[in-house]
């Protein structure tokens, strides 16, 4: 299995993610608070992926700034926003879904 050996914060951002098979992924803070995955941000969709959930339109500050990343075991990350959301557990797997760009 493929995995980070770089995880960054870059100034435009994102979070970019250097992979030991050389691939990179660079992905867009906002796209990855919107996918964030844990249950009570994406309600049953990953199990019934037609399941829309409802966001509030309302975003509080800190909404989409990462303000720690903590490794979770040697398969994921726990991302804590600055609105203090933090049962996001992003998995290897997972960030390569949101975006991943093969080494030429
Ligand atoms: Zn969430």
């Amino acid at each position: 299995m493929d995995k980070p050996v770089k995880i960054k914060k870059t100034e435009s951002q994102s979070l970019e993610i250097t992979w030991k098979n050389g691939g990179t992924s660079d992905i867009k803070l906002q796209k990855l608070r919107d996918e964030c995955p844990c249950v009570h941000c994406q309600g049953e969709s990953v199990i019934l992926k037609s399941y829309i959930p409802i966001k509030a339109p309302f975003k509080p500050a800190g909404f989409y700034e990462i303000k720690e990343i903590k490794p979770v075991g040697n398969y994921a990350v726990q991302i804590i926003w600055g609105d203090n959301h933090d049962t996001g557990i992003y998995s290897w797997d997972y960030l390569q879904e949101l975006g991943y760009n093969q080494e030429k």
